[in-house]
């Protein structure tokens, strides 16, 4: 516990919530006890060094299934943090609806998020919403066959009647203080209404998170866990 602390200390990462037993992949050998081979070679060919704090303390609480709200600057490789662990909890591809749903507050965002799901995924079907067909049959349809969906809140608000959501485990709000910066936060409201009675973990990563905001994600978390990768204002 003292060392585990101590290295938490150094790395200045807070961690509150029921994180008991969180282990910290500190370097990518204790890390390929819990990602698959596929995933590490490919982090091998990204050439880097070792794993980011943000990285080494959110990928096992994500593999856990635990509600997540993660805070780590600019740059962090927040990212990675989350697309690894998912990656290797869906594993394989599996029909009949979206696992898991991944939301960006702007369009080049998204695209960044499937770049960087894509650079490590071999096995699952992703997709952004803007790149599929919007006429109702057909969206059905390939809601179907995809693991992974990125999109805006507005864009998936749009579409959501069409499917049933029932395959969806899990929710990811990237950039989550962005959201109210850009007044969309009521899109974002009424997102996490409709999956609220579904059995989904959360996570929310965000460079920032202004305390009146968390508090709002906070309210649709049960017991969540909270890293904070240096000071609150980056
Ligand atoms: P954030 O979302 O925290 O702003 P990103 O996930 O966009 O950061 O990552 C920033 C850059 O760092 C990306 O180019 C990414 O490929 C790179 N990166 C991610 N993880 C690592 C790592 N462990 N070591 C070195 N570079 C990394
Ligand atoms: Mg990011």
């Amino acid at each position: 516990i003292q060392k585990r602390n101590t290295l938490l200390k150094k790395l200045k990462i807070k961690i509150s919530g029921d994180n008991i037993n969180t282990p910290i992949l500190s370097n990518f050998c204790k890390m390929k006890n819990y990602l698959n081979q596929d995933l590490m070679n490919q982090l091998q060919k990204c050439g880097y060094q070792k794993p980011t704090p943000i990285q080494m303390v959110a990928i096992p609480i994500i593999l856990q299934k635990k509600n997540l709200i993660a805070i780590a600057p600019t740059g962090s490789g927040k990212t990675c943090a989350f697309a690894l662990p998912i990656l290797q909890n869906l594993e394989i591809h599996k029909e009949g609806g979206p696992r898991c749903l991944v939301f960006a507050p702007a369009q080049e965002l998204a695209d960044q998020l499937f770049k960087e799901f894509n650079k490590f995924n071999k096995e699952l079907k992703i997709k952004q919403i803007q790149e599929m067909n919007r006429e109702k049959q057909a969206f059905k349809q390939a809601w179907n066959h995809i693991d992974i969906l990125i999109s805006s809140p507005l864009k998936f608000l749009k579409l959501h009647k069409v499917v049933d959501l029932s395959t969806i485990e899990y929710v990811i709000m990237d950039e989550a203080d962005k959201y109210f910066e850009l007044g969309l936060l009521a899109q974002v409201k009424q997102l996490l209404r409709i999956l609220e009675s579904l059995q989904i973990t959360y996570m929310f990563f965000s460079a920032t998170l202004p305390e009146p905001v968390e508090d709002i994600y906070r309210d649709l978390l049960i017991d969540p866990i909270k890293i904070m990768i240096g000071g609150r204002n980056h």
